[in-house]
C-alpha cells in the first residue's frame, strides 16, 4: 500500500534521485559555463541511497530515477544501481543520461538492474549538436542508443528540448528517424530557471505550439493511460516511433504529479520549482533511523503545495536542473 500521500490526493510512487551536480556537458540552457563546484562535493553515498531508497521503498514507492548533473560521471553508478535495483519493494530502476558512457557501458548497467534509459539528444545534426552541449558527441550517443537496444533496455526514450530557433527546424529530422524506428521522443518544453532567464525569453516554444504542429501533420493524442507520467502521447499510422509531450506550462500539468524528488545531498524537494529542500542525509546514516526518516518524509509531503508556479516566472530556488535532478 502506498502512504505517500499528499493533501492534494496525490500519491507519489516514483523518486527522481540526483546522484551528482557534476556534468561534463554545457548545455546551453541548463550549464553553459559547464559545471562550477559550489561548496563541498560529497555526494550520497551508496549506503545513504540504499537507507533512503529503502526506506522511501516501505511507504510505497516502487520506481527509482537516477539523474544528475550526469549520473554516469560517478564510478559507482552500476553499483548503485545494482543496489537500489535489489531493494525490496523496488521494481522499475531508471536513468536519465547524456549517454557519453552509453556505448561502452549499456550492458552493464542493464545488468545492474536499469530497465529503462531516456537518453538525451538535442540536435541530429553534429555541429549544431557540439554547439548545444559543447561537446561532439552526437554519433557516440547515437551508438550509445543503438548498445541500449542491443542490451535488452525494456524502455528506450530520447529528451529533446526544442528550442526556437535552434533546432526547431530539426523537427522535421527527429520524425523521420522514427518513421521505421520503434523509438519513443519526449519533446520537453524549455522551462525557465534561475539562471536561464534570457535564453528561456528568446528560445522558449510552448508545449502547446509543439502540439499543433505535429497535430498539423496528422499525429493523434493517444487515451491516457492510468498511471502514466506528465508526456502527452501522440501517435501516427505512418510512424512505427512515438511521441510524448512534457508541457509543464500546460493547464493541469501538477495534477499528475507522481513523483518526489531528492538532491545529490540528500535534500528532499516536494517540486522541481519549489523554494529549497528539506535535508534528510542525518537520517541516512543508519538502518535504525528507518521510522524517524519515514515520518519525516511523510510529514514533510503535508507541505506539497498543488501547482508550480512557473506561469508566473517564479521559477523557486533551482538555479538549473542539474542542480536537482532533470
Ligand atoms: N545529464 C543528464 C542528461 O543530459 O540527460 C541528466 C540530467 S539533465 C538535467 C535531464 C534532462 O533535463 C535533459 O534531458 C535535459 O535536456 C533537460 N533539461 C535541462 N534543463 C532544462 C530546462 N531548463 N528545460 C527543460 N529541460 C531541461
Amino acid at each position: 500500500m502506498n502512504t505517500l500521500i499528499d493533501p492534494h490526493g496525490r500519491s507519489f510512487s516514483y523518486l527522481r534521485l540526483s546522484i551528482t551536480d557534476v556534468c561534463n556537458y554545457r548545455c546551453q540552457y541548463c550549464l553553459p559555463d559547464g559545471y562550477q563546484k559550489t561548496g563541498a562535493q560529497e555526494f550520497l553515498t551508496s549506503d545513504e541511497i540504499a537507507n533512503l531508497v529503502g526506506g522511501m521503498a516501505e511507504l510505497g514507492l516502487w520506481k527509482v530515477r537516477l539523474t544528475g548533473g550526469e549520473p554516469t560521471v560517478r564510478k559507482d553508478f552500476a553499483e548503485i544501481a545494482a543496489r537500489v535495483s535489489t531493494t525490496p519493494g523496488i521494481r522499475r530502476v531508471a536513468t536519465t543520461t547524456n549517454g557519453y558512457r552509453l556505448a561502452e557501458n549499456a550492458r552493464l548497467w542493464r545488468e545492474a538492474g536499469i530497465s529503462a534509459i531516456n537518453v538525451s539528444v538535442d540536435s541530429l545534426d553534429p555541429q549544431r549538436f557540439a554547439e548545444i552541449t559543447g561537446h561532439d558527441h552526437l554519433h557516440k550517443v547515437l551508438d550509445g542508443i543503438s548498445a541500449a537496444r542491443a542490451a535488452g533496455f525494456e524502455a528506450i526514450k530520447v529528451n529533446t528540448v526544442l528550442l526556437r530557433d535552434v533546432n526547431d527546424h530539426e523537427l522535421p529530422a527527429f520524425l523521420e528517424w522514427i518513421r521505421h524506428d520503434d523509438l519513443s521522443i519526449r519533446f520537453i518544453e524549455l522551462m525557465e530557471t534561475g539562471s536561464n532567464k534570457d535564453y528561456f525569453a528568446r528560445h522558449h516554444i510552448s508545449g502547446q505550439e509543439i502540439k499543433d504542429r505535429l497535430i498539423a501533420m496528422g499525429w493523434t493524442l493517444r487515451e491516457r493511460e492510468a498511471g502514466a507520467g506528465p508526456a502527452q502521447e501522440f501517435q501516427h499510422p505512418d510512424y512505427r516511433g512515438r511521441i510524448g509531450i512534457i508541457a509543464p506550462y500546460s493547464k493541469d500539468f501538477c495534477d499528475t504529479c507522481n513523483r518526489l524528488r531528492v538532491n545529490a545531498h540528500g535534500k528532499l524537494h516536494l517540486c522541481l520549482f519549489g523554494n529549497g529542500g528539506h535535508s534528510l542525509r542525518h537520517l541516512l546514516q543508519d538502518r535504525g533511523q528507518r521510522l524517524e526518516l519515514q515520518n519525516t518524509i511523510a510529514g514533510l509531503l503535508v507541505q506539497k503545495a498543488p501547482t508550480h508556479l512557473l506561469h508566473f516566472h517564479q521559477s523557486g530556488s533551482t538555479p538549473h536542473l542539474a542542480s536537482l535532478g532533470g
